[in-house]
């Protein structure tokens, strides 16, 4: 019998489904990743609501619509080597673990990089690597990258360092704009495609805080 996680899960997916959401890796991997194991005690009751919820430290979990579209937008196969900047919870990086061969994903602050490797290692999503750093410098010892997603805000453009190691017609997905609100965008082949307007925390680069 379905526990009621399992229940929310497939209800999740389903939605997803019917606003737009038709990569059938994606969902397959939203219906089996438990994302209350990646937000807070005092708020997994709230895990499968469309919303973003906070994982502390001011950053959010992003809402199940935005990691379904970037992860789909990203056109990557199975057999993909990924890398995500903005860790945060780490659920983005379990869904990506799901549908790709490797995922490589960097965090800025330490305690989420922390509690997102140990809520990975639990589940035994063993391909998937946590660094501590600076997403926008990227990890071009590990690239280049058959897809590259950005769960932060940029100003105007993707840091550089990340379109450099991209593999050949592969993409980066990245939420370009300002004050928190802006578009969902596509980089592939020296071109940008709009996939709709987004909000996001911003991506903190250098050493601000
Ligand atoms: N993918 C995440 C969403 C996290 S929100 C999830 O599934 O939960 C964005 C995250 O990006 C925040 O945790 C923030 O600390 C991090 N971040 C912002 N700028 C960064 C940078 N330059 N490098 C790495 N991480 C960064």
């Amino acid at each position: 019998m379905a526990g009621r996680a399992d229940r929310e899960r497939a209800a999740m997916v389903e939605r997803l489904r019917r606003r737009g959401i038709s990569d059938e890796r994606v969902l397959d991997a939203m219906r089996q990743v438990p994302r209350e194991r990646f937000v807070p005690r005092d708020v997994a009751g709230a895990a499968y609501q469309d919303n973003p919820l906070p994982i502390g430290l001011g950053q959010t979990i992003s809402a199940p619509l935005i990691v379904a579209l970037s992860a789909a937008a990203m056109q990557a196969g199975p057999d993909a080597h990924v890398l995500e900047i903005g860790t945060g919870s780490g659920y983005g990086a379990a869904v990506l673990s799901r549908c790709h061969r490797s995922v490589v994903t960097i965090e800025r602050h330490p305690e989420l990089a922390d509690r997102a490797r140990r809520a990975l290692e639990a589940l035994g999503y063993d391909n998937v690597e946590v660094r501590t750093g600076d997403g926008a410098l990227g990890a071009p010892e590990r690239a280049p990258f058959d897809g590259i997603v950005v769960t932060a805000m940029a100003e105007d453009e993707p840091p550089p360092a990340l379109l450099d190691q991209l593999a050949q017609d592969a993409a980066l997905v990245c939420p370009v704009g300002h004050h928190g609100s802006g578009t969902l965008t596509r980089f592939r082949g020296g071109r940008a495609e709009d996939l709709g307007a987004v909000a996001f925390v911003p991506l903190v680069t250098g050493g601000a805080t």
